[in-house]
Formats: structure tokens, sequence, C-alpha cells
């Protein structure tokens, strides 16, 4: 039996890119080497280096003002990063909190300057997204956001809604699942492992007028330093970075992010409607209007009933849809790599479910 995946992250990279890392594994370009065995100063892995960057431009249409930078650390250092590098003297970082993550990211920022909460969904237990009426303040150091929150499974409709002077985002499980206007933002993170490719390797855009040089940042941790040195400031994740290169072209060949938008509207709506029309044996954990395209997450009528759903689904192939140990449920991970048909396998297989225990 075929094992269809539904992790949450770290989660499955594309067939081809498996295949095609597999063809090169010991011996890259004829050089009788893997890549992660070049140096990271020579020729081989620098063209690979500028190859990812100059693709995450060209599928994301980000424009000149901006640099893209590769670092490690994953989003949780970015929660660290961007308030040390970008909340400046006077200045006051804004936070919209709309689960575990933008939480976590404001926790951070507190431990290291002024920093607030603008609106927060917790009252709903992160159901619903709270309304976003917000304007700017001269003192503000940015405004953060969470584009997609991957443990409750809601995601913001319209990433060209927002509008603040340095709009920063964590878009660390929906980066290129849609298009949206990168000139908006001011700073933008996300930790390989959802969309992009493994985990080791974290993309950050930013605003090149952010690029602040500061004598009390380390080095290691100041953007204006990664920027300076092309991303080679130390050795980078070259294996984590060759495969993001191999993800972005699979993606450029599949017709871009356009298209990867069209395909998860379909996965998603098929989910979806499984729940949807299911008479409540299946409930939607978020209202409708805030429903991720990346994460579907749902209940059942009792933990029990959860429990046997999980046991059951996994005898028939699928794993990976037991919810967040933070929340329980269920969740079904939709990212760029799982297909239509993985979906409507699984939609067959709730109903099929729903029709055996549901009476
Ligand atoms: C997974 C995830 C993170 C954490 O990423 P790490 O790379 O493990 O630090 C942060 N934010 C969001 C939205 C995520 O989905």
């Amino acid at each position: 039996m075929e094992r269809i995946y539904f992790q949450a992250g770290p989660t499955t990279l594309p067939k081809e890119v498996m295949l095609r890392a597999k063809k090169e594994w010991d011996d890259f370009e004829n050089t009788g080497l893997n890549i992660m065995e070049h140096s990271h100063r020579g020729d081989t892995y620098e063209s690979i280096h500028e190859e990812a960057k100059t693709r995450m431009r060209q599928l994301l249409n980000i424009p000149d003002t901006h640099d893209v930078l590769f670092l490690q650390g994953g989003a949780s250092l970015q929660f660290a990063m961007v308030p040390m590098n970008l909340i400046t003297a006077q200045k006051t970082a804004k936070y919209v909190l709309t689960g575990s993550w933008s939480e976590k990211a404001y926790k951070e920022a507190k431990r290291i300057g002024s920093s607030e909460i603008v609106v927060s969904g917790k009252e709903t237990d992160y159901r619903t997204l709270p309304q976003m009426i917000y304007e700017s303040f001269d003192n503000d150091a940015y405004l953060h956001i969470t584009s997609n929150n991957t443990i409750y499974g809601s995601q913001w409709p319209d990433l060209n809604a927002f509008s603040h002077p340095v709009l920063v985002a964590d878009m660390s499980s929906d980066i290129m699942s849609r298009p949206f206007s990168v000139s908006q933002y001011g700073l933008i993170y996300a930790g390989a492992q959802k969309n992009l490719g493994p985990a080791g390797v974290t993309a950050v855009i930013i605003r090149k007028d952010l690029l602040r040089e500061s004598e009390s940042i380390p080095s290691i941790l100041s953007y204006h330093v990664h920027a300076e040195n092309r991303s080679l400031y130390n050795t980078p994740p070259v294996y984590s970075i060759y495969l993001l290169n191999l993800v972005l072209q699979w993606m450029e060949e599949q017709g871009g992010v356009e298209e990867m938008e069209r395909r998860n509207k379909k996965k998603a709506e098929t989910l979806y409607n499984a729940i949807d029309n299911s008479s409540g044996f299946y409930q939607g954990y978020c209202t409708p209007e805030s429903r991720s395209l990346m994460n579907v997450t749902f209940n059942l009528n009792t933990e029990e009933a959860e429990r046997h759903f999980i046991k059951e689904s996994e005898a028939h192939g699928f794993y990976g849809l037991k919810g967040h140990r933070s929340v329980g449920g269920i969740r079904a991970s939709i990212y760029n790599a799982v297909s239509q048909e993985s979906c409507e396998e699984l939609a067959a297989f709730m109903l099929h479910f729903q029709e055996k225990y549901g009476k």
C-alpha cells in the first residue's frame, strides 16, 4: 500500500526533487563529489547559491529594493533577529497574535526591546482572525504578522491587505503558496521545511533600507553582515540550499506561484467540502473566512473518536494527521508538494470512516 503523508513540518518534498538529488548523490555534475562536499567558496557551490536567490526573486517577483538572504536557526531565530535588528531607540515593535507562532515571536521581542500586542485572536482560541484595523504610529519599529497559522489552521486571506511602513511577516508555512506583492513588506522570513525544502535554511527577504549597521549586534545575528557577505559570512547549509534550489526549479516547471495557488485552493476545497458535507460529523476548527489553504484542522465529537480516526487512517496508509500536541484534533497539512489526488483519497477515506462509524 502506498503511504500518503500530510505532515505539518518537516514535510514531504516533490518526488521529482528527491529523484534528482538521488541521481546527483555521489557525483554532482561530473565532479565526483556530492554538492555538500564542495567548498562553499568554490564556483560549483556558488552558482547554486546565486541560482537559488535568482529563482526566489523570479518566483515571488522580488523588486531590487529588497535583498534575499539564506540564514540558519529556523524561523525561531528570526523571532529574535527581527527585534534585535529592527527595534531602534524610542521605537516599539507591534505584534498581531493569531496563534502559537506569533505568541512565540512576541515573547522573544519582549526580551529584546519595547514590544506591544496590537490585536489578538486568543479570545476565540484562535478560531478566527481578529479584525485588523490598524494605523501605524511614528514610533512603531514594525508591525509583525504571521501569514499562516500552522497549528490552528487559519490564514490571512489577502497578503496585500496590510499597510504599514515596516511590515514584517512570518511566512514559514505558506510562502510560495500564493502570489502577493513583496514591495509592501519590510521583511519576510520563512523556515524552509514547509514549502521550500528541508530544514536547515531560512529564507529572509529584507528591504535594503532596513539593513542597519550596528555595533551592538553580534555579526552572526546581523542582517547587514549577512547581506554584505551575500549569505556567505560563514559556511551556509550547502545541502539544504541545494535542495531548496531544486524545489524552486520544480515550482517554476509546474507553472510558478500562480499555479501553486490554483492547486492549493482546489486541494483545500476538496477537504473543506468533506468537512462541511459531513452533517457535523467533522467540524472545522476555524471559522470559514479564516480557514487556511495549507493546514486543514478539524475535530470529531470526542477525543476518543479522534484517536480512532487517526488509528484507522494509518491503517489505510495516511500519515501525519494528528493535530499539534497543544491543540489536539486532526490536521491535514497540504503544502505545495501534496497532490490533489492525495487530498481526494483522504476525502474519500473521511466519507468511508463516517459511513462506517457515524451512525
Ligand atoms: C514551523 C513554523 C515556525 C518554526 O520554525 P522553525 O524553523 O522550527 O524555527 C515558525 N513559524 C511558523 C508560522 C511555522 O509554521
